[in-house]
């Protein structure tokens, strides 16, 4: 079975983010990106089903700009097979990146798309599902457990609020990839050598039909109130009064 697994780059995720002087934007110059972390753990799952014999193929395919053949040289680093970059220079919300995957899945016909639960940037958690429903495929979200029965399903353990849920899943699927699936591999430097003579196609969102203009507007961007220094109280029944009068007036 082909699996395929989209990739974003995203700021990475030990940058402080800046909110731009202007209050448009995110400061992106200068700035470390790397491969979305849940998208990390979806290509690891995926390799660990290829090396397990249980799927054919793994491509990585990541939507943006040209920089973002970086991210998927990380996926091949990783042990993707080959990679996608369907790229467009414009802001790609959820809804036209699930669009631009549903047209590559078209093309490429997997039995599953692994994607991370959500991107670390825009925290939109939206991807994976808007793409079930417009392939009309089974869904299993916020997997920590993954096991395949063969082609016809799989068994997804989800991470739920109150606990674990296990649901059976017939294929064709999109399961989205939680902290705990497992713990993605560093790629070694002979893998990060090799990565870079696998195939990386480009298509661009035109070819693939799909219409990217942006449905929501961004209208101001800030940073969170700093928070307040915390104070040392002399005994613990200053602490008790002090958490009876002033705790109860916050
Ligand atoms: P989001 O819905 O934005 O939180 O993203 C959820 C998941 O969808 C991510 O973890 C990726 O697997 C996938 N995804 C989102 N945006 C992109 C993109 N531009 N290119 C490839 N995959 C993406």
């Amino acid at each position: 079975m082909k699996i395929l697994v989209p990739v974003k780059r995203v700021v990475d995720y030990n940058v402080k983010v800046r909110v731009k002087s202007d209050n448009s934007g995110v400061e992106l110059s200068g700035v470390k990106m790397s491969i979305n972390p849940f998208d990390e753990i979806a290509v690891e799952e995926a390799v660990r089903l290829r090396e397990a014999g249980k799927a054919t193929e793994v491509i990585a395919v990541s939507c943006g700009g040209a920089a973002s053949q970086e991210t998927l040289r990380t996926a091949l680093a990783m042990g993707a097979d080959r990679a996608i970059l369907v790229e467009a220079d414009v802001e790609l919300q959820p809804l036209a990146v699930a669009k631009l995957l549903r047209a590559v899945a078209e093309r490429e016909q997997p039995r599953m798309v692994i994607c991370g639960k959500q991107a670390i940037d825009d925290d939109a958690n939206q991807t994976g599902q808007m793409l079930a429903a417009l392939l009309g495929w089974s869904q299993a979200t916020f997997a920590s457990r993954l096991l395949v029965d063969g082609d016809a399903g799989i068994q997804v353990t989800r991470e739920v609020d109150g606990g674990l849920e296990m649901v059976a899943v017939k294929l064709p699927a999109v399961v989205s990839a939680d902290l705990r699936l497992n713990e993605p591999r560093y790629a070694s430097l002979p893998n990060i050598m090799k990565a870079k003579k696998k195939p990386l196609d480009i298509v661009t969102a035109a070819e693939l039909g799909v219409d990217v203009t942006p449905r929501l507007r961004h209208t101001h961007y800030a940073e969170p109130p700093a928070r307040k220094g915390g104070i040392k109280v002399a005994d613990v029944s200053e602490l008790v009064r002090k958490l009876c009068d002033e705790a109860k007036a916050i």
